[in-house]
């Protein structure tokens, strides 16, 4: 019997999940949660999406923070949104910098998305990407997911019609 595929919302971090500020964020004083994004993830996941967040931080490779400095803030973030019942199955970053390393996992490469469509058995047909700059979008389309633009910071509550097909446009 086949095993059925998951559909899934991927999501970039910086100005979709926490506040674009201009600046590389890694402390958790300077991570604030966007405006509307748990009633959002909510409404995704009780349409049955999964979620994966898809991340640069080019930061790393530039050594202004560590894999382990950014491990400790997606996993507190990942704790605070389950307080709130909902599951980010995994934050899957790209730690280079292009100024000191090529690399193929950082967007617009599409390798770790396609890392988390095999781990999770996830449908690119039906799935989404989520991102506020033009390389998500390109890594987005890479992968075969449906990319949505978003401005930095914008509410997710305005998209969740379109993935949920609601919308009536
Ligand atoms: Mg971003
Ligand atoms: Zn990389």
């Amino acid at each position: 019997m086949p095993s059925k595929l998951n559909k899934a919302v991927f999501l970039d971090r910086d100005g979709v999940i926490n506040e674009e500020r201009g600046a590389y964020t890694w402390e958790l004083e300077d991570f604030k949660l966007n405006t509307d994004l748990i009633p959002a993830l909510k409404s995704f996941q009780d349409a049955g999406f999964l979620m994966v967040v898809i991340s640069n931080q080019g930061g790393i490779g530039k050594g202004m923070y560590t894999k382990q400095q950014a491990d400790y803030l997606h996993l507190h973030l990942q704790r605070n949104l389950a307080n709130q019942g909902i599951e980010i199955l995994e934050v899957y970053y790209c730690p280079h910098h292009p100024d000191e390393t090529k690399c193929i996992c950082r967007k617009p490469d599409s390798l770790l998305l396609e890392k988390a469509m095999a781990r999770f058995q996830i449908d690119p047909k039906q799935s989404w990407f989520i991102g506020d700059a033009e390389r998500d979008i390109e890594a987005g389309v890479k992968a075969g997911v449906k990319p949505v633009k978003i401005h930095s910071n914008q509410s997710l509550l305005e998209i969740v019609p379109l993935i949920l097909g609601t919308s009536n446009e």
